[in-house]
């Protein structure tokens, strides 16, 4: 059973067939997926989610499958953590982190979109799934091909993080790494995706792809109780979670599961790669590529695909966006590490850092409820932090040296170890 009536272009809105298409022949705009929101109103129910798994696919009468996916069945409901320590140190009352760092199976939220994805690629009998990626995305696509017995190939910038190249490598696909940044990469893959008969998850089955990244979005409403925050903070690289969020709380309104004011969403990008940003904040529709330029690998997209939609979405819902430097974001890192206990990677420092600058600028008001996006785990990225995190004391295993070490620690470093 499905819901889907086909796609059709987002911006002349000639109907597509659902089927392996990306683009409009017409105009060259995207091609978007048309649900029948009536039928799907009839049936979709808080309380029909409730009974279903913890999963993505609670969601499934708004996501583009035919039948019942053979992928991700551990992907999604990802915690949504209420942050009361990070709250007090930013000075906000209401405050939740939205912890993609533990989706599964990657650890990042790709693994939502891929979940997808994969699925479609198998309806659509493809053999082998591919992808243009910063890391993460090339770790989901790897790991899926892996549980769905696909061939694999990823295409990646050849300067990524050790965590995020073995953690695709370890899948068994074949890596290509491009010397160049992700816009070459996604350059090439355009090309190849033209050539080869292969679902490329982020070209040429992007309308499904870009679907998964809504259940993002309604999983914070489900988990806040069916209602909405008032602002969400996300993070841009390509473009493509953002307006999907956007997208989710709008369906949710619109098959009336959820009532009230839409969430203000705010992007969040790093200074050293914030095409998006610059729009934003120049009042223009023009996004003028830049070359990245920041340790923030995962969303350093110099010329994003969907950023016309970031910034449609941000300004429809009243919210607006900053950069941070690489400083920032490793602040940021420590700070949800050292008040939550949540280790995120660079994105996530990213989303923590334009947060307090947002509320530091009078952005967002201290009494209103914010939800922080975390997308990726900061085990991935260990080279973020290394030269910032205190390295451990050398002793040897004697009780003399260890009371020795002790009494040199400051009166305050104690009483932090729980004595005095
Ligand atoms: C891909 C990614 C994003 C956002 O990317 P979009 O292309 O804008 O959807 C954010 N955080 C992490 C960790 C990512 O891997
Ligand atoms: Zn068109």
């Amino acid at each position: 059973m499905t819901y889907v009536l086909g796609l059709r272009c987002r911006e002349c809105g000639t109907d597509y067939p659902h089927e392996p298409l990306h683009v409009c022949d017409q105009c060259f705009g995207p091609l978007e997926v048309v649900y029948d929101y009536a039928a799907i109103a009839r049936v979709l129910t808080r309380d029909a989610i409730a009974a279903r798994p913890r999963n993505l696919w609670r969601y499934r009468e708004l996501l583009p499958v035919r039948r019942d996916p053979v992928v991700g069945p551990y992907s999604g409901f990802t915690p949504l953590v209420k942050a009361d320590r990070l709250a007090t140190a930013l000075g906000v009352e209401e405050l939740y982190v939205k912890d993609d760092s533990v989706n599964h199976p990657t650890f990042s939220y790709k693994d939502r979109v891929v979940s997808v994805a994969v699925s479609k690629a198998i309806e659509f009998e493809f053999d082998t799934v591919s992808c243009a990626s910063t890391g993460n995305l090339a770790n989901s696509v790897s790991a899926h091909a892996a549980r769905a017995g696909l061939n694999c190939f990823i295409f990646i910038p050849d300067n990524l993080e050790q965590g995020k190249i073995i953690g695709s490598a370890i899948y068994g696909p074949r890596t290509v790494a491009i010397r160049g940044n992700y816009d070459d990469v996604n350059r090439l893959c355009s090309e190849i995706a033209d050539k080869y008969r292969w679902a490329f998850v982020n070209i040429n089955i992007r309308p499904y792809y870009t679907e998964g990244a809504k259940t993002y979005g309604f999983e914070i409403a489900e988990q806040l109780g069916w209602r909405f925050p008032q602002h969400v903070i996300v993070p841009t690289a390509g473009g493509t979670i953002l307006p999907k969020v956007a997208k989710a709380f709008k369906e949710l309104e619109k098959i009336g599961l959820v009532r009230g004011t839409q969430p203000k969403i705010h992007s969040a990008q790093a200074g050293g790669c914030a095409p998006v940003i610059g729009a934003l904040h120049r009042g223009s529709d023009l996004i003028e590529p830049v070359k990245p330029d920041t340790i923030a690998k995962s969303i350093a997209i110099g010329n994003p695909a969907d950023g016309y939609y970031v910034l449609k979405a941000v300004r429809e819902s009243g919210g607006w966006g900053e950069a941070v430097t690489d400083a920032e974001i490793v602040a940021g890192i420590h700070l949800l590490a050292r008040t939550e206990g949540i280790f995120t990677e660079p994105a996530g420092g990213t989303t923590v850092a334009v947060t307090k600058k947002l509320i530091d600028l009078g952005r967002i008001p201290r009494n209103e409820s914010i939800v922080i996006s975390v997308t990726g785990n900061g085990y991935k990225t260990l080279e973020a932090v290394s030269a910032s995190v205190a390295s451990p004391f050398v002793i040897n295993a004697r009780l003399q040296e260890f009371d020795a070490l002790y009494d040199s620690l400051a009166p305050q470093a104690r009483r932090a170890a729980g004595h005095e």
